[in-house]
């Protein structure tokens, strides 16, 4: 196969140039005669592979001295359970606002284990929107609100930090995480699974401010306290060490390309075309209210919905692949994360106009 462009929403394509730097550190990282698979994950040479991704995170996103980062498994889904776990021992309200599928996901698992208030929905417009702030009706005693800051399935995107006051801001950022600067003093927790934005799965990136990592729920399983977590510098059992490795490289990869200003600048110009080839034309549309329209999953009809599986057959065959919409929603979806060049977008336009001119 000639050159392929992977928009798939995750696990998502990663830097060419990490890639290579696995490739040729598999068999001996670094002249120790072994693979980092096959290190122990409280040896020198991890114990150095762990601290230098967590200094180059810090580093590319600024993170303050008073927020603890932590290298987790079990996904963005555990955080779903470990956010309510940890910040409502006692069944405190937490405000939740629901944008779209993942928001739902956490909220359900939140009821799990505290007193759910939802202050702000956007079902009603089928998620095409954020509904307004100004009409979110946050508790000042809720314990923390949360929020979805990028939909992956439904591409709406928060382009501005909600302000709520005192009570602390929780986001789950899995797909969006590392693609703009984010002024992280504004937040209480923020996590992200790494397979969108930050390497491969299995490890979940959680940046926790200090004074919330407290006692959590009583019968809280030691795996989703964030207490032990951060006492053991998430050594607590053996972490995902291979992926927490290649997310290292990921963070030195944007450190060593301009930093989170430069993926931003390029990650919204990727972004302008495609919109402006969907918008330009009669053939496609998105649904989108634009001024939450996503940077980094963009969705997409067809006028004529039939014609979506030609579209798709085709697109795989010039090597432009897993374009298919998610499960829930169908359609087209096109993921743009950092490691997607620019060229990869070129190149999909160009072939919407062609199809669109065949097809129209
Ligand atoms: C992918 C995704 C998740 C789920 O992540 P897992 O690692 O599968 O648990 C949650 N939230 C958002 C916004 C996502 O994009």
């Amino acid at each position: 196969m000639g050159q392929v462009f992977n928009f798939s929403a995750g696990p998502a394509v990663l830097p060419k140039d990490v890639l290579q730097q696995v490739k040729e550190e598999l068999l001996d990282w670094r002249g120790t005669g072994k693979s980092v698979m096959e290190m122990s994950h409280r040896s020198p040479e991890f114990t150095e592979i762990a601290e230098q991704a967590e200094a180059d995170l810090r580093e590319i996103l600024a993170i303050p001295k008073q927020y603890r980062v932590l290298f987790l498994p079990g996904g963005a889904t555990a955080q779903f359970a470990m956010v309510p776990m940890n910040l409502c021992p006692n069944r405190q309200q937490a405000a939740y606002v629901n944008t779209g599928l993942w928001s739902k996901k956490a909220i359900a698992e939140a009821k799990l284990f505290t007193d759910v208030a939802v202050v702000a929905s956007s079902e009603a417009d089928n998620f095409t929107t954020i509904p307004p702030m100004a009409n979110w009706e946050v508790p000042g005693e809720a314990a923390y609100l949360h929020y979805t800051a990028n939909e992956t399935i439904g591409g709406v995107e928060f382009h501005y930090v909600p302000d709520v006051g005192a009570v602390p801001l929780v986001s789950d950022m899995s797909s969006t995480l590392l693609s703009r600067p984010v002024d992280i003093e504004r937040f209480g927790i923020i996590y992200a699974s790494a397979q969108k934005n930050l390497g491969p799965s299995g490890v979940t990136v959680v940046i926790v401010r200090e004074d919330l990592i407290d006692e959590a729920a009583p019968g809280t399983p030691s795996m989703f306290s964030y207490r032990k977590h951060a006492d053991a510098h998430s050594c607590l059992n053996t972490p995902p060490t291979f992926n927490w490795y290649v997310a290292g490289l990921v963070f030195a990869w944007i450190k060593a390309h301009g930093g989170l200003a430069n993926m931003a600048m390029v990650n919204k110009k990727k972004a302008d075309k495609l919109y402006a080839a969907i918008d330009d034309s009669e053939f496609y549309h998105n649904p989108v209210d634009p001024d939450c329209r996503s940077w980094m999953n963009i969705p997409f009809r067809l006028n004529d919905p039939e014609l979506e599986s030609v579209f798709l057959r085709q697109a795989a065959e010039q090597g432009l692949t897993d374009l298919k919409g998610h499960r829930s929603v169908g359609g087209i979806r096109v993921s743009c994360y950092n490691a997607m060049p620019e060229t990869g977008i070129d190149v999909l336009v160009e072939f919407m106009c062609e199809f669109a001119a065949q097809h129209g």
